[in-house]
């Protein structure tokens, strides 16, 4: 493994522009749990039932009760860990530009990454199911299941649910920043929801290397990746960037 850390440090010091792609892998040192895996919410729900927009227009009430609210109390005092710290460090560097991230909860903002695109948006924010009035999550009462907007209309999150479209500009940009990449990052995620598993595909036929850092193998190590780092997100970023900075 510190062959690989010392070859991602020297990729990263040649590379001119790196990318990052990540998905929950990356926030479960943060105290998120992650949807696959050990420990991840799908062992106990059912993700098509319960995530998807189907389920919640049909009962908003069931899934806020179910999955929601859990997400509220974790995202809302989360904070972000090494991984993220190591990508805003990167960042700060001017090495990395943009986070392409799966993830909704908001923590490479927090960490201090700029340009961030959030493929399946946030969960910042709640989104009134009538009027689209937008309320920051942190704010909402409650008390009262579903909660609802002033108008009347029932809140829901700003994300994209299973059984729902990406948001287009952030589906066209993320496909041009991984066209133009020299490097791309691809940090905790099992690389099996689509289309943002496609992103390393594109960067690779750009010509770009694909570096991997995940404590499991996915379908992209061998086939896409040019390497993959097996650790947790946190140490393997201290790491790398200990060797960078050495370098550079
Ligand atoms: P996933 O749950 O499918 O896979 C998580 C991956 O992270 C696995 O490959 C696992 O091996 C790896 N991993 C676990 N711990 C790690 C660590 N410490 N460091 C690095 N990697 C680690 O996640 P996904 O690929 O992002 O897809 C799930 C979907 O669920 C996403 O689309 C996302 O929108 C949503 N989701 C988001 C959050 C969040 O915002 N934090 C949490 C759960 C699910
Ligand atoms: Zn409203």
């Amino acid at each position: 493994m510190d062959d690989l850390i010392q070859q991602a440090a020297e990729d990263l010091a040649a590379a001119g522009k790196v990318a990052a792609l990540t998905g929950a892998g990356i926030s479960t040192e943060s105290g998120i749990p992650p949807f696959r895996g050990k420990g991840g919410l799908w062992e106990r729900f059912d993700p098509m039932e319960i995530a998807h927009i189907d389920a919640f227009t049909r009962d908003p009430a069931r899934v806020w009760n179910i999955l929601v609210k859990e997400m509220k109390k974790i995202v809302d005092s989360a904070k972000p860990n090494d991984g993220h710290k190591g990508l805003a460090k990167l960042e700060a560097m001017g090495k990395l530009k943009t986070v392409i991230t799966q993830n909704i909860d908001g923590l490479h903002q927090a960490a201090g990454n700029t340009d961030v695109i959030e493929f399946h948006g946030t969960f910042a924010w709640q989104r009134c199911m009538d009027c689209s009035q937008k309320y920051e999550t942190r704010s909402v009462d409650i008390t009262e299941i579903p909660p609802r907007c002033s108008c009347g209309g029932i809140l829901r999150p700003d994300a994209v649910f299973f059984g729902e479209m990406i948001p287009q500009d952030a589906l066209w940009r993320s496909r041009q920043i991984a066209s133009d990449c020299d490097l791309m990052l691809v940090v905790g995620t099992s690389a099996v929801v689509q289309p943002a598993a496609l992103m390393p595909v594109v960067a690779k036929e750009s010509g770009a290397k694909v570096v991997e850092i995940n404590p499991e193998r996915t379908p992209l190590t061998d086939e896409i990746s040019d390497y993959l780092i097996m650790g947790a997100a946190g140490a393997v970023m201290n790491q790398i960037i200990e060797k960078l900075e050495q370098i550079s």
